[in-house]
């Protein structure tokens, strides 16, 4: 990417902006001070601004408990997305939710700026395992639950056997499932199918990830390398 662009996408100001900072001699690369924007900023180089490393590591993962009312998207004229939660100086060129929750779900969100590894775990074949933790309308019968296990016909697509665990103490409405494709709704449409309804959709699981306890709605950290070794 160009040095330039690379700067404006931190937010150090507008291309011409930063073009003005480069020509300044005040940005470096590797230890070099450069003069055009132009150059481009290969994956691990080290960008300086007056001195400072900008940017941190070029690949960022960070594993975001997405709160109600916000959009998974990157940006929106109107409404607040998953992007705007992300403090300036976690922002990386690139960036994006992997995979979309609906607006009003909540739970385990990946963002990363690592493109191949973002599409490799949203490919249908790898068919990554998604669990939500639904709360029902009304309690979901044994012939609800054999219907999800056994798959669900769609127009565009047959849902592979859902995983289907009741919580305790719930009145049969809060069940964890867990689906192996990333269907538009797909949660939504397969209570619906089975004749129930959604009232609360979490995720808590995708793949080796675990929402973690303890990260509030609205919050985000990186990954650990542990949880990063297993998924590469
Ligand atoms: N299924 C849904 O219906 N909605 C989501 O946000 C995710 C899965």
């Amino acid at each position: 990417m160009r040095l330039d662009r690379y700067l404006a996408n931190l937010q150090y100001g507008t291309r011409s902006d930063v073009k003005k900072m480069i020509k300044a001699n005040r940005v470096g690369i590797d230890g070099q001070k450069v003069r055009n924007g132009s150059v481009a900023v290969a994956p691990g180089a080290q960008v300086t601004v007056d001195g400072e490393v900008v940017g941190g590591s070029l690949q960022v993962y960070y594993l975001m408990n997405k709160p109600s009312g916000v959009l998974t998207a990157n940006s929106d004229a109107a409404q607040k997305t998953v992007l705007d939660l992300i403090r300036p100086a976690d922002k990386r060129p690139g960036l994006y939710p992997v995979g979309r929750l609906d607006k009003d779900t909540t739970g385990l969100l990946l963002l990363t700026n690592d493109g191949a590894l973002g599409h490799a775990l949203l490919a249908p074949k790898r068919h990554v395992p998604k669990t939500y933790l639904v709360t029902l309308a009304s309690p979901l019968t044994p012939a609800m639950a054999q219907q999800l296990a056994h798959g669900i016909t769609f127009q565009e697509f047959t849902s592979a056997p859902a995983t289907v665990v009741v919580r305790p103490a719930s009145g049969q409405r809060l069940i964890e499932l867990t689906i192996h494709e990333g269907k538009f709704h797909q949660v939504k449409r397969m209570l619906k199918a089975v004749g129930n309804q959604v009232t609360a959709l979490a995720r808590v699981q995708m793949g080796p990830l675990q929402l973690p306890p303890d990260l509030a709605p609205g919050h985000y950290r990186s990954l650990t390398a542990e949880e990063l070794g297993q998924l590469l």
